[in-house]
């Protein structure tokens, strides 16, 4: 398979959609991004890569981080995770609150917001120096000591994450989390706050595309199986309320993110990463599926 042509087709193909869509302007810094990007890489359990367009333009990698402080949770929690979180697909959108309110404080699955502030909360009890920690771990899966939290971002995001605070809320009335409300929120805020390529996120999520690899990334350890299974969340709930439509359109586990990147695998095969800023109604971005839409429908590739 000629990964680089693919890739250079897809770039092409992919023109007539460039203006569609708007960037997230929620979050004031990435209302200052320029929406007209696109980047795109993918790596092979082989050892092959092939990139187009910014590749190596690092972005805001937001909801992908919540695939990171995933592993860190199962590894540090294992099973007993599964008590404050579900993993069941939401239907709703990444910051709804009225499921949250008619589930008692028990976010659906560990990729809306609530169930990634719960992380938060998690990682702030059991970590020595989270903020450290999960940089540490970050750097290590992607295997780039340069990755950094982009704490601009973060305050700005703080400033008006008028949600999300409602979210942490909910969460402590219902004791879903510990910490301080505060405190939960701006981790939760710095986690979303990374900034990675789509070369380092392809490169990063091979650690989940290749489960039989030993996963041990700056003593945070998975089993084979545990890979596997933050694999079916991915498939199931990476997309919020567009995960049937990316299943359908794309058919491979992944993660958005609204700062426009998606990080996506072929178990077995291959890890790819999207970027893209301008966003569909659910917050994905619009180039990006497009892109994933093409490259499994070229390569014949998908998990179905
Ligand atoms: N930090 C963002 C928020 O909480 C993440 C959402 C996303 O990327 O989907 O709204």
């Amino acid at each position: 398979m000629d990964y680089q042509e693919i890739l250079e087709d897809i770039y092409q193909a992919i023109q007539p959609y460039a203006k569609e869509g708007k960037q997230a302007d929620y979050i004031p810094e990435l209302a200052k991004v320029n929406p007209d990007q696109f980047g795109m890489c993918i790596n092979t359990i082989y050892g092959e890569t092939a990139s187009v367009g910014a590749a190596d333009t690092r972005f805001s990698i937001q909801s992908i981080s919540k695939v990171l402080s995933l592993a860190m949770c199962l590894s540090i929690k294992g099973d007993s995770l599964w008590e404050r979180i579900g993993k069941e697909p939401s239907g709703t959108a990444f910051n709804s609150l009225v499921q949250l309110e008619i589930e008692k404080g028990i976010p659906r699955n560990p990729f809306i917001n609530a169930g990634a502030i719960v992380m938060a909360d998690l990682l702030l009890t059991h970590l020595e120096n989270p903020e450290d920690d999960f940089l540490r771990f970050v750097r290590a899966v992607a295997g780039n000591d340069t990755i950094d939290y982009n704490r601009d971002v973060a305050a700005s995001e703080r400033s008006c994450g008028y949600l999300n605070a409602a979210i942490a809320n909910m969460l402590k009335y219902h004791k879903t989390i510990d910490n301080d409300i505060e405190r939960v929120l701006q981790f939760y805020f710095l986690m979303c706050s990374i900034e990675m390529s789509c070369r380092e996120l392809s490169l990063a999520f091979m650690a989940f595309a290749n489960h039989r690899r030993k996963f041990d990334y700056a003593g945070i350890i998975l089993t084979p199986s545990q890979v596997k299974r933050i694999n079916a969340i991915l498939q199931t709930c990476g997309f919020y309320d567009e995960a049937g439509e990316f299943a359908y359109l794309v058919g491979l586990p992944g993660k958005s993110g609204v700062g426009g990147g998606i990080a996506a695998i072929y178990p077995l095969q291959y890890a790819v990463a999207v970027w893209s800023p301008r966003l569909n109604s659910k917050g994905n971005s619009v180039m990006g599926i497009k892109a994933l839409e093409l490259l499994t429908s070229q390569t014949k590739e998908s998990i179905f």
